[in-house]
Parts: C-alpha cells; structure tokens; sequence
C-alpha cells in the first residue's frame, strides 16, 4: 500500500514485529479504531482541525535551533528539535492532541490513560480539558506515591486518577487495569502514550508524531538548501519522539538515525532499560516486539534515572529498524546522561529535560564530520527534572 519500505503492513506488523495479541473481549474496540483511524487522519476536516490545534494550542511549528558552541564542542553543525517549547513542555501532546480528535470523531465521550511517571496522564489530561471531556488514569499505587507534582498536575486539570494496586503497582499493573476498563466499557476511548500496544497504535501514534519530521524538513531546507540532514538523533522510551523524527527520513537511506536507549547504571547491571541492547523477542502490551525477559519469560523491571525511558520494552517499528540496521541503537548511562544536561545547560542556555539528554549523550559516541548536519530531537524540557538535577549540582 505504502512506498514506505519500513510502514506497518495491512495487519499490523513491521517485518516480523507488531500485531494485535489481545484478549478476544477486546478485539471489537480495536477493530473499531483500526477500521476507522485512517480514514479520519486523511479526512480534510481532521488536517484542519489537528493543524489549527497544533498552531495556536500547543505552539507549533516548533524551532529547529543552530546551536553554536555544542557544534564547536564537537567540530560539526548541530542542529536541536525545539519539542521542549511545546505547551506542557515535551512531544507527547502532540498524540494526545491528534488522539483527542479521533475520539471526538469516533464519538467516544470518555477517555481511558495509563501513565507509569505521569507525563502521559498529564498530557491526556490536558486535551481532555481542552475537549470537556472524562479523563480516567491509571496509575500504579507505587508511582502514585513516587510523582506526587505529575499526580496533582492531573487532579487540577480535572482528571480521575484510580490506582493500581495489583503486582508491583507500576506501569504494567495500570495498563492491565485500563484494558479491563475498556472492556467493560466500549464507548471510551483507549488513549495510548507511545508506539507501543496493538496494531494500530503503533501507526496512529507514529503518524500523530511525524509533524516532527515534517518540519525538520521544511526548516533545513529553508536553512541549508537541503530537507535532509546526516543524522538525526534521539532518545528511545516507548519510540514516539524517535519514530517522529524518523518519519518522513525512513526511506532516505542516506540520512542516518540513531536511536539511544538509556542503559541506567550499565547495560550489564541489572538496572537498565536498554532493551534492544539486552532484550529479545516477545509479547508486551499486545504486540510482538524485543523486551526485557527473564529466562522464564517474565518481563524484567526497568531501571533509568529518566522515568520516561524507564519502559522494558520498545514498539515494534524500533525492533524492525533495529533488527534491519536501518537505525544504529546506542545506549547511554544516567551519569553520561547527568553530564550531557550540564553541558547543553552550560553552553547554550537550554535545561533539557533528563530524557532528552540521553540523546545528548550520544553526541560523546559518534564521529562527526565538519561538514555534518546533525539534527538532536530534544524532546522535552527540564524543569520537572530540577530535584535530579539539583542531587547533581550539589555534589560538583
Ligand atoms: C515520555 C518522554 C520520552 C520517552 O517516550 P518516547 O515515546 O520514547 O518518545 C522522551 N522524552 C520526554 C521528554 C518524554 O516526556
């Protein structure tokens, strides 16, 4: 259907990656939204109204910025993503924008979320203010505890937050919980965080984010003459911020991606999240996709000092990008990650945010030439980072 060698396919998978592995009580809603999600994202009533919140609400296009002493500091042309300019701070609402508007025109009047750290309780949170409508989230009873500010951002913006209190009370626990709300009530919609769940979440969310790439392209050509740059770079979690970026690049071999995962205190420690790196092949959030496993199959619980790449697994296009080579995966430590904050924060006057620094990170690990063009995504911005941050600076 697609020219695009690395798109989804009709049921759902990229290469050997993706799917729909779903209860059978569940399959009815998400035919409902595979049947529909296309022809809305094509319909002229959906670019108009997702382009005009994506102006005037959450603050697009965002800046593509030149930054000059990290380019010097590297001897190349670094180019950064302004997501961090985004209303809420950070990439994700440019989804639940997008899925917002799906759910209105699908007629769905409820809105069911799971949030591990919370910022996807609160970006869905916000949109359901926008849009008037119910917001439930889930949430682990142990993160509940652990992001109290994220947990109060989602109250104030009027939203319910029920916690989980089965298992270890953490992502996993919340999404089960969601699953079997959405079960027993249909007409909600299901607003998911990443490209990660059964087909077609992995495609809606990958194409609600590729405005991304869009723009890089039309700001580069405006900048260089050339839409395309040598690399573009960043940080992996569940993959939205990075399959955004990617998009409109995937098959333009020459433009290299490189995805960094965050490797926490060492890929070999035992607190990682590094999951192509360590992981294998198996079945997490409805899809087949590499994850973290034990011998036995359990999933193995994720560590990052960043709680938005604190995930055990990766949605299925990264596992086919990965397994293809058509983007280079590199990891980086929470410290590496500590280190390259301080010197954006330092040498530019930007605070990213812990996430984004990991792909910062990664500029320490690859060869640039003088005459690259390199674009980080930086994906969000630092303030809900401050009380790491600070840990940081007072031990300098
Ligand atoms: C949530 C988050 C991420 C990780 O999620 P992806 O789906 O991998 O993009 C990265 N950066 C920021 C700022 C985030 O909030």
């Amino acid at each position: 259907m697609s020219k695009n060698k690395y798109a989804v396919n009709e049921r759902g998978y990229y290469g050997r990656f993706g799917g729909a592995y779903i209860p059978e009580l569940l399959r009815a809603n998400v035919d409902e939204l595979r049947e529909n999600y296309l022809k809305i994202i094509n319909s002229e009533q959906f670019k108009k109204d997702y382009k005009r919140l994506l102006d005037n609400y959450v603050g697009r296009p965002t800046p593509l910025t030149k930054v000059g002493n990290l380019s010097k500091r590297y001897g190349t042309n670094i180019y950064l993503k302004r997501e961090d300019l985004t209303h809420t701070g950070a990439h994700k609402i440019n989804n639940t924008i997008g899925q917002i508007l799906i759910a209105k025109y699908m007629g769905k009047n409820r809105i069911i979320a799971e949030t591990g750290a919370g910022q996807h309780g609160v970006a869905t949170a916000t949109v359901c203010a926008l849009f008037g409508l119910e917001c439930i989230v889930y949430m682990g009873a142990l993160d509940i505890e652990r992001q109290a500010p994220n947990v109060a951002r989602m109250k104030m913006l009027g939203a319910k937050v029920v916690p989980a209190i089965s298992g270890n009370q953490t992502l996993k626990d919340a999404t089960n919980e969601a699953i079997r709300d959405w079960i027993a009530n249909p007409n909600s919609f299901y607003l998911i965080g990443s490209v990660v769940g059964p087909h077609p979440y992995p495609d809606m969310v990958t194409r609600l984010q590729s405005i991304i790439s869009k723009e890089i392209r039309e700001q580069l050509t405006i900048e260089t003459g050339n839409p395309n740059p040598d690399y573009v770079i960043a940080c992996v979690g569940g993959g939205s911020n990075a399959a955004g970026a990617f998009y409109h690049y995937l098959d333009e071999e020459d433009v290299k991606l490189v995805a960094v995962e965050a490797s926490g205190l060492g890929v070999n420690s035992g607190e990682t999240a590094a999951t192509i790196t360590i992981g294998d092949v198996g079945f997490i959030h409805g899809s087949k996709t590499m994850l973290m496993q034990d011998e036995d199959g359990q999933i193995t619980e994720p560590y990052s000092i960043s709680a938005g790449l604190d995930y055990p697994g990766v949605g299925p296009l990264h596992a086919h990008l990965a397994e293809t080579g058509r983007a280079q995966f590199l990891s980086v430590t929470d410290q590496e990650a500590l280190d390259a904050a301080m010197i954006l924060a330092q040498s530019e006057g930007i605070i990213p945010a812990l996430e984004s620094a990991h792909a910062l990170a990664a500029l320490e690990q690859i060869r640039f030439d003088k005459d690259d063009v390199v674009v980080v995504n930086l994906s969000g911005r630092g303030d809900k980072d401050m009380e790491t941050y600070m840990k940081e600076i007072n031990n300098l």
